[in-house]
């Protein structure tokens, strides 16, 4: 648990682990110069030191506002693993762990049609495929829906290239019958560019969004990245095709990486708003560190998450500023409030607020586009549903029921006063894709790595791999931890693989 300390300099502790014996280790977070550095000594290893958010300023404003968050996850009724070595080794879900599954991720293999150079995760590199079975795979989404209290309801096939599986869709099909309501595809989409038809059979079998790889719209960022120098036309030929089977929910998903491609924020922003009708959502992430950087070398290389805000307002010309950025366990008193209101549980997004941090941009019809924040008061918005929420636990319903009639007169625009009463009075999923519709989502998080791993954050982690062993694991502790072991145990060969099917890993099967 970490303590606060009252000092001029900020400075608090929580748990890392050794990035080379992966023992745990205390780790102290600290302020210097404006930034927040985190530093960690391992009696073997001894020091490392890592940038754990690039500004101070933004730290402390989220630290205070969100951290002591007025309610804290209770997790899994139901975990799936015990508490025996502790965190992060349990994984899990293990009881420590304080938030049920938000987005479940199952990778459904790990071959691929490109070889990136920053991705070691590929078959090519990895030298065995790993490509659960179709029954393993609906046994994953069984295990993900039988979470208690909440089922989870969203999923990302992802891997790997997903859609190298010919029986995607058919997965797609499993997963809406288990009941499902978000299915997502997380693609490079090379296939998705050259194989219309194949595009539009995972849309009727009910995929709902796409999560685009796209690093920019220029090609040397994709060399640096990709080690290609052909990707700029092919994303663009997948918004066209998405447009043309009717699929208006698109996610460009954006590797940052420091002098790469962070001049090109604001350019795939303006992209996202030209192609509105089709991309929801532009998802920032800032690239994970490998290898060992002396202390200087780390300073010098990490982007953090107010790093990548900064560079928005830059590059926005000042239409985003900093302040117009929450963090992503924001939602967690409308998610309370609603389960008052309407006597249901709702996904509860009581992440770290340093994990991530999102803003949306409503669009007039001109292209010009103003922050949320900018149309209404985010904070009385949410400040409002706490008072729902503990009217509600009081037993006073009416009084409930009024306050939420307060958030009307929040809203500065008829547009927002019309889609909060919907989403209110609806209180269903449905309502609340409507108000996506009228906006593009910006998000950014900064997924863990051996080097800046903060346990109080991945214990809070809601973003979870289902796995084949049966286990259900933190995005950023299954990637830095667990993804070798869980992986071999079920992989098989390369050359198995290709004289059993008769094809090239890097083909669809
Ligand atoms: S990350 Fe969560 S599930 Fe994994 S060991 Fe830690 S608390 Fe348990
Ligand atoms: S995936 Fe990583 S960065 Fe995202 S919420 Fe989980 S622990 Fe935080």
């Amino acid at each position: 648990m970490v303590e606060a300390k009252e000092q001029e300099k900020f400075e608090i502790y929580s748990t890392s682990i050794c990035p080379v014996c992966q023992r745990r280790i205390p780790m102290r977070i600290y302020e210097e110069d404006g930034v927040i550095y985190l530093e960690k000594t391992c009696p073997e290893h001894k020091e490392f030191e890592d940038v754990y958010w690039g500004d101070a300023e933004l730290y402390k404003w989220f630290f205070k506002n969100w951290y002591t968050a007025r309610y804290v996850g209770d997790g899994l009724e139901n975990p799936h693993t015990g508490i025996m070595k502790g965190c992060p080794y349990d994984c899990g879900l293990c009881p420590q762990h304080k938030t049920h599954t938000v987005l479940g991720i199952i990778d459904v293999t790990n071959r691929c049609n490109m070889a990136c150079p920053i991705c070691f995760a590929y078959a090519g590199a990895s030298n065995y495929v790993y490509e659960p079975s179709y029954s393993q795979i609906v046994e994953m989404i069984r295990n993900l829906t039988s979470n208690k209290p909440w089922a989870c309801n969203s999923l990302q096939f992802s891997g790997g290239e997903p859609t190298l599986r010919n029986d995607l869709p058919d997965l797609i099909r499993e997963a809406k019958k288990a009941g499902i309501r978000h299915v997502e595809v997380n693609s490079n989409g090379l296939r998705l560019a050259e194989d219309k038809e194949y595009f539009r059979t995972l849309k009727k079998a009910g995929m709902d969004t796409l999560y685009l790889q796209f690093d920019g719209l220029r090609e040397e960022p994709c060399r640096k990245l990709r080690g290609r120098t052909d990707l700029v036309p092919i994303k663009e030929k997948v918004i066209e095709n998405a447009r043309e089977i009717g699929l208006k929910s698109i996610v460009l998903v954006v590797t940052l990486a420091k002098n790469v491609n962070d001049k090109d924020l604001g350019s795939i922003i303006n992209y996202a708003v030209k192609n509105r009708d089709v991309v929801r959502c532009v998802n920032i992430q800032p690239i994970s560190m490998a290898g060992r950087a002396r202390k200087e070398e780390m300073r010098e290389m990490r982007i953090t998450i107010p790093d990548a805000i900064k560079l928005i307002e830059e590059q926005t010309q000042g239409a985003i500023t900093r302040w117009d950025w929450r963090p992503v366990n924001w939602p967690v008193p409308v998610s309370k409030g609603m389960e008052i209101l309407k006597s249901r549980t709702y996904p509860e997004f009581t992440m770290h607020p340093m994990c991530g941090a999102a803003t949306f941009i409503v669009v007039e019809d001109d292209g010009s586009y103003k922050p949320i924040t900018k149309i209404i008061d985010v904070d009385k918005f949410a400040n409002t549903f706490w008072e729902v929420y503990y009217a509600g636990i009081r037993g006073e319903k009416t009084l409930a029921k009024t306050k939420l009639l307060n958030l009307l007169s929040l809203a500065k625009s008829d547009l927002i006063r019309g889609l909060v009463k919907n989403v209110v009075t609806k209180g269903s999923y449905e309502a609340l894709g409507e108000l996506m519709y009228k906006m593009v989502m910006i998000g950014i998080m900064h997924f863990q790595d051996v080097w800046n791993m903060d346990l109080d954050r991945v214990q809070k982690c809601a973003i979870h791999y289902a796995t084949p062993d049966g286990k259900i694991r933190s995005f950023c502790t299954y990637n830095s931890l667990h993804r070798n072991d869980v992986e071999k145990q079920f992989a098989v060969s390369i050359s198995e693989w290709t004289s059993k099917t008769g094809r090239k890993v890097n083909e669809p099967v």
